[in-house]
Protein backbone atom coordinates (compact mmCIF):
# COMPACT_ATOMS: atom_id res chain seq x y z
CA UNK A 1 0.00 0.00 0.00
CA UNK A 2 0.97 3.40 -0.70
CA UNK A 3 2.15 5.80 1.82
CA UNK A 4 0.53 9.22 1.82
CA UNK A 5 3.03 12.03 1.82
CA UNK A 6 1.38 15.96 2.28
CA UNK A 7 3.13 18.73 0.30
CA UNK A 8 3.30 22.12 2.08
CA UNK A 9 2.70 24.33 -0.54
CA UNK A 10 -0.31 23.97 -3.62
CA UNK A 11 2.34 25.58 -6.56
CA UNK A 12 1.86 23.79 -9.55
CA UNK A 13 5.42 23.53 -10.85
CA UNK A 14 6.47 22.26 -7.54
CA UNK A 15 4.36 19.69 -7.07
CA UNK A 16 5.24 18.42 -10.49
CA UNK A 17 8.73 18.57 -9.53
CA UNK A 18 8.12 16.29 -6.03
CA UNK A 19 5.80 13.59 -7.86
CA UNK A 20 8.67 12.98 -10.48
CA UNK A 21 11.04 13.00 -7.24
CA UNK A 22 8.77 10.55 -5.20
CA UNK A 23 8.03 7.88 -8.23
CA UNK A 24 10.54 5.51 -7.46
CA UNK A 25 8.87 5.50 -4.03
CA UNK A 26 5.52 3.71 -2.15
CA UNK A 27 4.50 7.40 -1.47
CA UNK A 28 1.53 9.09 -3.16
CA UNK A 29 1.95 13.15 -2.89
CA UNK A 30 -1.33 15.00 -1.69
CA UNK A 31 -0.70 18.81 -1.80
CA UNK A 32 -1.98 20.67 1.59
CA UNK A 33 -4.76 22.58 -0.36
CA UNK A 34 -6.59 19.17 -1.22
CA UNK A 35 -6.61 18.47 2.39
CA UNK A 36 -7.69 22.14 2.95
CA UNK A 37 -4.43 22.97 5.00
CA UNK A 38 -3.74 26.61 4.51
CA UNK A 39 -0.37 28.17 4.22
CA UNK A 40 1.53 28.13 7.15
CA UNK A 41 3.32 31.08 8.62
CA UNK A 42 7.09 31.65 7.75
CA UNK A 43 8.69 33.94 10.51
CA UNK A 44 11.90 32.49 10.60
CA UNK A 45 14.96 34.17 9.32
CA UNK A 46 16.30 30.90 8.08
CA UNK A 47 15.47 29.00 4.94
CA UNK A 48 15.58 25.79 6.84
CA UNK A 49 13.35 27.20 10.20
CA UNK A 50 10.70 27.92 8.21
CA UNK A 51 10.67 24.91 5.72
CA UNK A 52 10.39 22.88 8.85
CA UNK A 53 7.70 25.27 10.10
CA UNK A 54 5.78 24.18 7.09
CA UNK A 55 6.38 20.64 7.59
CA UNK A 56 5.19 20.20 11.00
CA UNK A 57 2.21 22.68 9.95
CA UNK A 58 1.26 20.24 7.47
CA UNK A 59 1.59 17.32 9.16
CA UNK A 60 -0.25 18.55 12.27
CA UNK A 61 -3.51 19.33 10.71
CA UNK A 62 -3.21 16.10 7.94
CA UNK A 63 -1.84 13.56 10.81
CA UNK A 64 0.42 12.42 7.65
CA UNK A 65 3.79 12.86 6.99
CA UNK A 66 4.78 15.91 5.29
CA UNK A 67 7.68 17.39 2.95
CA UNK A 68 8.01 22.04 2.93
CA UNK A 69 10.60 23.64 1.02
CA UNK A 70 12.09 27.02 1.21
CA UNK A 71 14.42 29.21 -1.04
CA UNK A 72 15.60 32.40 -2.09
CA UNK A 73 18.45 34.27 -3.33
CA UNK A 74 20.92 35.62 -0.75
CA UNK A 75 23.76 38.51 -2.22
CA UNK A 76 27.16 39.46 -0.04
CA UNK A 77 27.03 43.09 -0.56
CA UNK A 78 23.32 43.14 1.20
CA UNK A 79 24.15 40.99 4.04
CA UNK A 80 22.72 37.89 2.85
CA UNK A 81 19.16 39.70 2.06
CA UNK A 82 17.04 39.16 0.38
CA UNK A 83 17.13 35.86 1.83
CA UNK A 84 13.88 34.73 2.70
CA UNK A 85 12.28 37.81 2.03
CA UNK A 86 13.02 37.25 -1.65
CA UNK A 87 9.61 36.46 -2.86
CA UNK A 88 8.71 39.74 -1.39
CA UNK A 89 11.58 41.94 -1.09
CA UNK A 90 9.82 45.00 -2.67
CA UNK A 91 6.32 44.44 -0.92
CA UNK A 92 3.66 42.66 -0.30
CA UNK A 93 2.21 41.93 -3.52
CA UNK A 94 5.22 42.97 -6.00
CA UNK A 95 6.43 41.38 -9.27
CA UNK A 96 9.36 39.84 -9.84
CA UNK A 97 10.66 42.94 -12.04
CA UNK A 98 9.80 44.69 -9.04
CA UNK A 99 12.22 42.92 -6.47
CA UNK A 100 15.09 42.84 -9.15
CA UNK A 101 14.54 47.19 -9.44
CA UNK A 102 15.23 47.04 -5.81
CA UNK A 103 17.83 44.45 -5.93
CA UNK A 104 20.02 46.36 -8.67
CA UNK A 105 19.47 49.83 -7.05
CA UNK A 106 20.76 48.50 -3.68
CA UNK A 107 23.79 47.51 -5.46
CA UNK A 108 24.48 50.36 -7.82
CA UNK A 109 27.82 51.00 -7.96
CA UNK A 110 28.81 47.67 -6.06
CA UNK A 111 31.65 46.08 -7.22
CA UNK A 112 30.71 42.86 -5.07
CA UNK A 113 28.15 41.02 -6.90
CA UNK A 114 28.94 37.54 -5.33
CA UNK A 115 25.37 35.97 -4.35
CA UNK A 116 24.10 32.70 -4.01
CA UNK A 117 20.65 30.84 -4.05
CA UNK A 118 19.50 28.57 -1.33
CA UNK A 119 16.97 25.51 -1.19
CA UNK A 120 16.03 23.68 2.38
CA UNK A 121 13.86 20.63 1.92
CA UNK A 122 12.64 19.01 5.04
CA UNK A 123 10.67 15.74 5.93
CA UNK A 124 8.91 15.03 8.94
CA UNK A 125 7.70 11.98 9.47
CA UNK A 126 5.09 13.31 12.23
CA UNK A 127 4.27 16.55 13.24
CA UNK A 128 6.57 16.33 15.97
CA UNK A 129 9.19 14.56 14.26
CA UNK A 130 12.80 14.80 16.49
CA UNK A 131 15.00 14.07 13.71
CA UNK A 132 13.50 15.20 10.62
CA UNK A 133 15.15 14.57 7.43
CA UNK A 134 16.56 17.98 6.60
CA UNK A 135 19.01 19.62 2.91
CA UNK A 136 19.83 22.84 2.12
CA UNK A 137 21.81 23.52 -0.99
CA UNK A 138 23.41 26.66 -2.64
CA UNK A 139 23.91 27.66 -5.91
CA UNK A 140 26.59 30.35 -6.42
CA UNK A 141 26.49 32.94 -8.93
CA UNK A 142 26.75 36.72 -9.36
CA UNK A 143 24.38 39.73 -10.01
CA UNK A 144 24.59 41.80 -13.57
CA UNK A 145 22.61 44.64 -13.98
CA UNK A 146 21.42 43.99 -17.71
CA UNK A 147 19.17 41.38 -17.97
CA UNK A 148 19.66 38.34 -20.09
CA UNK A 149 17.58 35.07 -20.95
CA UNK A 150 14.06 34.48 -21.56
CA UNK A 151 14.04 31.35 -19.06
CA UNK A 152 13.09 30.57 -15.45
CA UNK A 153 11.56 32.79 -13.44
CA UNK A 154 12.31 35.42 -10.32
CA UNK A 155 15.94 36.58 -10.32
CA UNK A 156 17.04 34.48 -12.90
CA UNK A 157 18.12 36.97 -15.37
CA UNK A 158 20.16 38.87 -13.03
CA UNK A 159 21.82 36.08 -11.61
CA UNK A 160 25.12 35.23 -14.12
CA UNK A 161 26.88 31.30 -13.30
CA UNK A 162 30.50 32.12 -13.97
CA UNK A 163 30.93 28.23 -14.63
CA UNK A 164 28.42 28.56 -17.37
CA UNK A 165 28.95 31.47 -18.73
CA UNK A 166 25.18 32.36 -18.70
CA UNK A 167 22.65 33.66 -16.25
CA UNK A 168 20.19 31.48 -14.87
CA UNK A 169 17.48 32.17 -17.50
CA UNK A 170 19.73 31.44 -20.15
CA UNK A 171 20.74 28.10 -19.09
CA UNK A 172 17.57 25.61 -20.74
CA UNK A 173 15.06 24.33 -18.14
CA UNK A 174 16.93 21.00 -17.62
CA UNK A 175 20.15 22.26 -17.50
CA UNK A 176 18.99 24.40 -14.91
CA UNK A 177 17.53 21.91 -12.93
CA UNK A 178 20.17 19.83 -12.85
CA UNK A 179 22.95 22.00 -11.34
CA UNK A 180 19.99 24.93 -9.62
CA UNK A 181 20.13 24.55 -6.15
CA UNK A 182 16.58 23.31 -6.21
CA UNK A 183 18.25 20.64 -8.49
CA UNK A 184 21.16 19.91 -5.77
CA UNK A 185 18.55 19.77 -2.80
CA UNK A 186 16.33 17.17 -4.44
CA UNK A 187 18.99 15.03 -5.18
CA UNK A 188 20.32 15.01 -1.63
CA UNK A 189 16.85 13.98 -0.59
CA UNK A 190 16.34 11.27 -3.13
CA UNK A 191 19.53 9.77 -1.25
CA UNK A 192 18.59 10.20 2.45
CA UNK A 193 15.29 8.96 1.51
CA UNK A 194 16.87 6.10 -0.08
CA UNK A 195 18.12 5.14 3.38
CA UNK A 196 15.46 5.73 5.15
CA UNK A 197 13.33 2.71 6.28
CA UNK A 198 10.14 4.48 6.78
CA UNK A 199 10.26 5.23 3.07
CA UNK A 200 10.27 1.82 0.77
CA UNK A 201 10.66 1.90 -2.50
CA UNK A 202 9.07 -0.28 -5.01
CA UNK A 203 9.50 -2.59 -7.38
CA UNK A 204 7.88 -1.39 -9.99
P1 LIG B 1 9.77 29.88 -2.75
O1 LIG B 1 10.69 28.71 -2.76
O2 LIG B 1 8.58 29.66 -3.62
O3 LIG B 1 9.46 30.35 -1.37
O4 LIG B 1 10.61 31.04 -3.49
C1 LIG B 1 11.06 32.17 -2.85
C2 LIG B 1 11.54 33.21 -3.82
O5 LIG B 1 12.95 33.06 -4.02
C3 LIG B 1 10.94 33.16 -5.22
O6 LIG B 1 9.74 33.87 -5.28
C4 LIG B 1 12.03 33.85 -6.03
O7 LIG B 1 11.95 35.25 -5.88
C5 LIG B 1 13.30 33.39 -5.33
N1 LIG B 1 13.81 32.16 -5.96
C6 LIG B 1 13.91 30.94 -5.39
N2 LIG B 1 14.44 30.05 -6.26
C7 LIG B 1 14.64 30.74 -7.40
C8 LIG B 1 15.15 30.36 -8.69
O8 LIG B 1 15.50 29.21 -8.98
N3 LIG B 1 15.20 31.35 -9.61
C9 LIG B 1 14.82 32.63 -9.37
N4 LIG B 1 14.34 33.03 -8.19
C10 LIG B 1 14.24 32.09 -7.22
Amino acid sequence: MKRRLVLASNNAGKLREFAQLFKPFAIELIPQGQLGISAAEEPFDRFIDNALAKARHASKLSSLPAIADDSGICVDALGGAPGVRSARFAGEHCSDTDNNQKLLSLLAGDLNRKAHYVCALVVVREADDPNPIVVETHWDGEIIDEARGQHGFGYDPYFYVPEHQMTAAELSPERKNAISHRGQALVQLMEQLEKDPFFQKTDD
